[in-house]
């Protein structure tokens, strides 16, 4: 159904994006703080929630993390300055620094503020090792197998950069630099399929008696699938603690040790939580096709051009007219970019899809849902067009999080 906003239960309803349009400039992102928490609430039943914070990773997103006692994963230098600047904590585990290699300036400061490594190169054990004796240290275990929404988001498997292959190999590594091993991780991909996650879980056991080192953490790592469609069932958490929660028990039974597990969600907490605005500029037919484009590209969105990814579409006009949603066309949706794949109607392979919309008018509104996640921190400056602005609704206040960037901001790196 072409327009359909919650309006009982959500800030994202039509009397609240009208609010905002008339306030702010097109296009922007809006995040409902609300649906945040909800989403967090329904992982209570782990030990850590740790934000995967590449998903949105504005620093406002963050406190609200903080604020409800989650951790951060960061996955670059950067990432980890924006959890700091959050207020997470260093010389803790509130950070932990996940990746499969250090550039020279990320080791320093990592040693430099101590935040524990979750490791998935054996050269990033040495490197750290060789200057940081004793340093905290996760291991990513790369489970020999993989999942995921696309190809480009499988995270396992011999095609996959990520995580140590043997994680057997670490342990005279860990030895030699007497590293300190606190936890093992594995990260499969986003999407979940409950027959495929008992192998996950299988394998995690097998990793922990392998290695056979008294560990304090296992790490569940993100991927918990959210619906794009309204036809796709949200995730069975029981299920899937369930899954885990044994596989945790077994590794604690084996190590006789307690062990915590830790969950680290990115897409998950967010998703549901924004939508990008944007406003129709141009009407035109290409043959048969009907081409509808707004002020939004995929410098802005950049998922279904990336992975052909499906969201939801639904239009807000700008005049007092009623949308009919039996009166519809098949449209195709394009942005500003002088690039043909900026298309957010296609499929994974670039294949151009059309939706079923109502009829729109020039400077009618585009609403792209469950874009919180992989949104706004997949953003570029492509075509030099400056990063757009994030609105967050809570407690009924609207707060400009991220002001738009400014041309002369751009062109100052420059000068
Ligand atoms: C991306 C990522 C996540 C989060 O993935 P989601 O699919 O957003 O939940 C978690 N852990 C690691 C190491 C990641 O790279």
């Amino acid at each position: 159904m072409p327009q359909l906003i919650n309006t009982t239960t959500s800030n994202l309803n039509i009397k609240n994006i009208k609010y905002l349009i008339k306030k702010y400039q097109s296009p922007f992102w809006v995040y409902d703080a609300n649906i945040i928490y909800n989403k967090i609430q329904l992982l209570k039943q782990f030990d850590i929630i740790r934000f995967a914070q590449k998903a949105c990773s504005n620093t406002h997103i963050l406190q609200l993390m903080r604020k409800n006692n989650l951790k951060v994963d960061a996955v670059s230098l950067g990432e980890i300055q924006r959890a700091l600047s959050a207020g997470f904590k260093k010389n803790s585990d509130e950070i932990i620094f996940t990746a499969d290699l250090f550039d020279k300036e990320t080791l320093s400061k990592i040693i430099k503020y101590n935040i524990p490594v979750n490791a998935g190169s054996l050269d990033m054990l040495k490197q750290l090792g060789s200057i940081s004796p004793g340093h905290h240290i996760w291991l990513r275990i790369n489970p020999k197998f993989g999942y995921g929404h696309s190809k480009k988001t499988n995270t396992g498997g011999e095609n996959s950069k990520h995580g140590i292959w043997d994680p057997s190999l670490a342990i005279p590594i860990i030895k030699k630099y007497n590293l300190k091993l606190i936890g093992l991780h594995m990260h499969i991909g986003s999407g979940v399929n409950y027959e495929h996650l008992k192998k996950v879980c299988h394998a995690m056991i097998k990793s922990a008696i392998q290695i056979n080192k008294k560990i304090i953490f296992i790490s569940a790592g993100g991927g918990l699938p959210i619906p794009y469609k309204f036809n796709e069932k949200p995730i069975n958490i029981k299920k899937y603690f369930a899954l885990w929660d044994q596989a945790r028990n077994k590794i604690s039974q084996f190590l006789k040790t307690p062990i915590q597990l830790e969950i680290e969600p990115g897409r998950f907490l967010v998703a549901e939580s924004g939508v990008l605005v944007s406003q129709v500029r141009a009407i035109k037919k290409m043959g048969n096709k009907n081409f509808v484009l707004i002020d939004a590209g995929f410098n802005d969105l950049m998922r279904p051009t990336m992975y052909g990814s499906y969201h939801h579409i639904s239009v807000i006009p700008s005049n007092n007219r009623k949308i009919n949603e039996y009166k519809t066309i098949e449209t195709v949706i394009g942005g500003p970019l002088c690039e043909s794949g900026d298309i957010f109607t296609q499929k994974e392979g670039g294949n151009i899809e059309t939706r079923t919309l109502p009829i729109m008018q020039i400077g009618d509104y585009l609403i792209f849902h469950d874009t919180g996640a992989y949104g706004a921190s997949m953003s570029s400056n492509y075509n030099t067009r400056p990063l757009i602005q994030e609105i967050l609704i809570e407690n009924n206040t609207f707060k400009t999080i991220r002001r738009r960037q400014t041309i002369e901001e751009l062109l100052s790196l420059e000068q």
